[in-house]
Order: structure tokens, then sequence, then C-alpha cells
């Protein structure tokens, strides 16, 4: 393997300044980039979606871990530094030009595993989280999600019930996977430096509560903290056969949503039918 350019010779050779409304915050320090490579465990033969390449830093952390890696990236700027990127690893680097939120994963994946790493900007990246962890169909297709958020989104994935970030990512994230917090990154790291600070969530899938659907616990969740402050017995009113349920399993409805634990939720779900 010929040794490669500093990533920001890259970004200077190809011209490729951040665009502010494309999200682009840089990682640089390759160290740090292979440490987050390392976090799904070894890669080596391993399939990876990667959405977001820009000039390539964490592309280049996966391939040297010995992934073949499937990257999709919407400004085309980036397209010549990526495809020099290949070059050095021959057959691991497919690039496909497009926007992420309109390209189906799984097809163009082959409908095989894979695992999926991303520094995307805000909205896109919470906008994709939602969709991995939805729909009925489990396990998914993806093996773990390692993705880059704002820290207080990363903080409302991890949460517990009591906690002032647990909502409905929190449910979302955890009634039928493990998500942890697995690395805080400071906004110094990135170039041009964003800013709020950042941090690293890494999700991977658990196995799916028996006779609970993904739609009935997202209206129970979505009616529970739409009306966060308010008691169960106001806020669940609209749902058929939530307050019964309540009853049933002998959970206060004078409770609010936020007290409610993920597994609470899933019972209450289970019980609704
Ligand atoms: N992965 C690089 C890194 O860590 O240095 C770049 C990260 S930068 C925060 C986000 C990248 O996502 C940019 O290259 C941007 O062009 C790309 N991007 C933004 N929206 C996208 C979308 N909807 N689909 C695919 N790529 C997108």
């Amino acid at each position: 393997m010929t040794a490669l350019p500093p990533i920001r010779e890259v970004i200077q050779r190809h011209c490729l300044a951040a665009s502010k409304a494309l999200g682009q915050n840089f990682l640089l320090d390759e160290q740090l980039l292979d440490r987050i490579a390392a976090l799904p465990g070894s890669l080596a033969g391993e399939q990876v979606l990667e959405v977001g390449p820009g000039p390539g830093g964490l592309t280049r952390a996966l391939l040297r871990s010995g992934a073949r890696v499937t990257a999709i990236e919407m400004d085309r700027r980036c397209l010549p530094a990526l495809a020099e990127l290949g070059e050095s690893f021959p057959g691991q680097l497919t690039v496909i030009e497009g926007d992420a939120l309109k390209i189906d994963h799984a097809a163009l994946m082959g409908g095989a595993p894979f695992h999926v790493l991303s520094n995307l900007p805000y909205n896109v990246g919470t906008a994709l989280f939602v969709r991995w962890l939805s729909g009925e169909a489990w396990p998914p297709l993806w093996k773990s999600l390692t993705l880059m958020f704002q820290r207080e989104v990363a903080e409302r994935i991890v949460a517990s019930a009591g906690d002032d970030a647990y909502g409905r990512l929190a449910v979302l994230a955890q009634w039928r996977s493990e998500a942890r917090l697995a690395m805080k990154v400071h906004r110094s790291a990135f170039t041009p430096p964003p800013k709020v600070m950042s941090a690293i969530v890494h999700v991977t899938p658990t196995a799916m509560p028996e006779g609970v659907s993904a739609r009935m616990l997202e209206r129970l969740t979505e009616a529970a903290f739409g009306q966060r402050r308010k008691m169960l017995r106001q806020s669940l009113k609209g749902v058929p056969g939530a307050l019964e349920a309540l009853a049933g399993l002998g959970i206060d409805e004078t409770r609010r949503a936020e007290t409610i634990s993920v597994a609470e939720f899933v019972a209450i779900a289970k019980a609704m039918g």
C-alpha cells in the first residue's frame, strides 16, 4: 500500500473548501479517525456503508481496517479525491454520488449485512437514524450503526427514564437495540469547528420483543411524549386500549411519559395487542 498524503493536502489539492450548506466539518486527525473506525470491532472483510465521506478521512481509516466500503456522497467536488483514494485500495471502495436520504440502502448493499459508519450533518443524520431504526422487519440488515451527532442529540439517544434528555428518540433507539455513547468528540477536532460539541453513538440490534409492533409503539410514544409534562391518563386518552393496558399492568396513570422506562413502554404496547 502506498503512503497516503495528509487529508489536509487532499482538501487543498482538490479545492474542497467546506460548504456550510452541505454541513461540511471535516475530521483530519488520522489517529482519531482510526479510533472511530475501530469502534464497531474488527471490520476486516466486512461490508460497510459510509454516508458522507467528503474528502475521505474516515473512508481511508475504514479501508485501512480491511473493510469493503460503499460510500454515498452528495458533493460531486469530492469524487475525484475519493476515486484517487480507491486506487490505493483496489477493489475495496465503491462511491455513489447522491442523496443518502433518497437511496435504498439495503438494495445498494446487495441485500447483504453491513455496518454503517457516518459523520453527517445533524438533520440528515437524525432522519437516517430514525429510518434505520423504524419499520417492522427485525433484525435489520445493518449489523451496527456508528454515527456522529451533536452531543445533545447523542444524549437524547442514550438517555434513560428520568433524564431530561429522555424521549421518543431514546425509546426508538433502545426498545430492540442497544445504544451507547461510544466517544465524545471536541469541536476543535473538526475543520472548520462547528459551534457545538459532538459525540459518537454506537448501536447494535437486539431481539425484537414478542407481540409488539413498531407501529403501535410509535403511536404510544408519540402520544405520551407529545404532552410529556401531562399525566398518562391525559396524554394517552386518545390511544385505544392504552389506559386499559396501564390498569392491567398496574402502572399508575398519574405518572408522566418521562418516568416510563423503555421496558414499560414495550409492556404497554404489548398489552394493547
Ligand atoms: N466524513 C467526512 C469527515 O468525517 O471528515 C465528512 C463529514 S461532513 C460533516 C458531512 C459530509 O456529508 C459532507 O461531505 C457532505 O457533503 C455530505 N452530505 C451531506 N448531506 C448528504 C446527503 N444527504 N447524502 C450524502 N452525503 C451528504
